[in-house]
């Protein structure tokens, strides 16, 4: 596990995994999301957790700081650092799509650890199991434990640690019961820290999205994973895949698209095509953008422009003629005229399925 790179290995090698919240409605997803942007790194300054477009990109010496706090993991981080998307729920997964597979490398599969499962949570398993995304469950609420004396933003052992006997058994009782309602869909799960094997049984992270307990373990856990089960995933490649995460009207842009770019690169002109309500849709791209980094408020306008962007990224994307533009739509480049009637042809593929997705909710 603590393999190095080779020191002439190239630096990008690995590119930032994409990962997704999914779960139940109240289990916390939105809160869980918010607290891990709101993360407090003390690198964080300059260029640290920052806002793209649709995702959220928590850079590796962010990461770096957060699984310092983990007595009970070592992790040699690799990756570049991890981009989370913003929208949790199904819809942006089942948008995250391009030539059939999920651009979504890793998930969190969120439960309420008062509630266990319910109704979205079975869904979501579903969803997951379907793509064939590995996922680990954060067993959301720890802090609703009676008598839970909470220690912001610790790791769990840290936490558990000093909390005292009732809260401690309360929340073994709860978790016990987790693994049993696990059982009872046919799947094996058990604590992270206890978890025999990963590849069978699904790993249970104590969470509190209100205090940040766990939250080290959570993305400590991601890392790890993506680094040694996934790492032939998270390779950069200069092929293009990308999907259309959200059509926005914005003001002075007109029709826009929010794409995730997973792997390769877009660059300002490119001709795209995707798809679309009235037929495939082929442009170019006038403008290239990401939000201006934050407290750069004497830089004007609410965008920076770039000539080119590389994967993992959220980019929005203003070009002519996206009026009709659909999400969920794989976003293609043609690298000449002649390809176009090809890709026109492979994007419109994607809307049976995107209907059917649609259709499903
Ligand atoms: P979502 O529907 O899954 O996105 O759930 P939200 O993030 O909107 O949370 C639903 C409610 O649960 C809100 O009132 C949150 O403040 C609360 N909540 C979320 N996470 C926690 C947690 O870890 N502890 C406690 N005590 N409340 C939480």
């Amino acid at each position: 596990k603590e393999k190095k790179p080779a020191a002439d290995e190239p630096a990008q090698e690995f590119k930032a995994p994409v990962l997704c919240i999914l779960g139940h409605v109240d289990t916390g997803k939105t809160k869980l999301l918010d607290k891990i942007r709101h993360t407090n790194v003390q690198t964080g300054e300059a260029g640290g957790i920052t806002q793209q477009i649709g995702a959220t990109n928590f850079p590796d010496y962010a990461l770096r700081e957060l699984i310092a706090k983990l007595p009970n993991m070592k992790i040699d981080i690799q990756i570049p650092g991890l981009l989370i998307i913003d929208t949790p729920g199904h819809e942006s997964f089942s948008n995250l799509r391009s030539r059939g597979s999920s651009l979504c490398n890793i998930g969190i599969l969120v439960v309420d650890i008062m509630h266990g499962l319910e109704p979205q949570t079975l869904e979501s398993l579903e969803m997951l199991r379907k793509r064939n995304i590995p996922f680990i469950v954060a067993l959301n609420k720890i802090d609703r434990m009676y008598g839970w004396k909470p220690m912001q933003d610790e790791a769990f052992f840290t936490t558990f640690n000093q909390q005292d006997e009732n809260a401690r058994d309360e929340f073994m009782r709860r978790a016990r019961e987790t693994v049993i309602a696990f059982a009872e869909k046919g799947l094996n799960a058990a604590l992270y820290y206890e978890n025999p094997d990963p590849e069978e049984y699904i790993s249970l992270v104590p969470t509190s999205a209100i205090t940040g307990e766990g939250i080290p373990d959570l993305l400590g856990l991601i890392v790890d994973i993506t680094q040694t089960r996934l790492n032939k995933f998270i390779k950069y490649s200069p092929q293009l895949r990308a999907t259309v995460l959200e059509v926005k009207v914005i003001e002075g842009l007109g029709t826009t698209i929010d794409v995730i770019l997973a792997n390769g690169e877009i660059n300002e002109d490119d001709t795209i095509v995707v798809a679309g309500f009235e037929g495939p849709i082929c442009t170019n791209i006038r403008a290239l953008l990401t939000p201006q980094p934050l407290r750069e408020m004497r830089v004007k306008g609410e965008y920076q422009h770039h000539k080119s962007i590389r994967a993992t990224a959220g980019v929005k994307i203003s070009a002519q003629g996206l009026d009709h533009a659909m999400s969920g739509s794989q976003l293609l480049v043609a690298e000449s005229e002649d390809v176009i009637p090809y890709l026109m042809e492979e994007v419109q593929k994607d809307v049976a399925q995107i209907f059917s997705s649609i259709n499903q909710k």
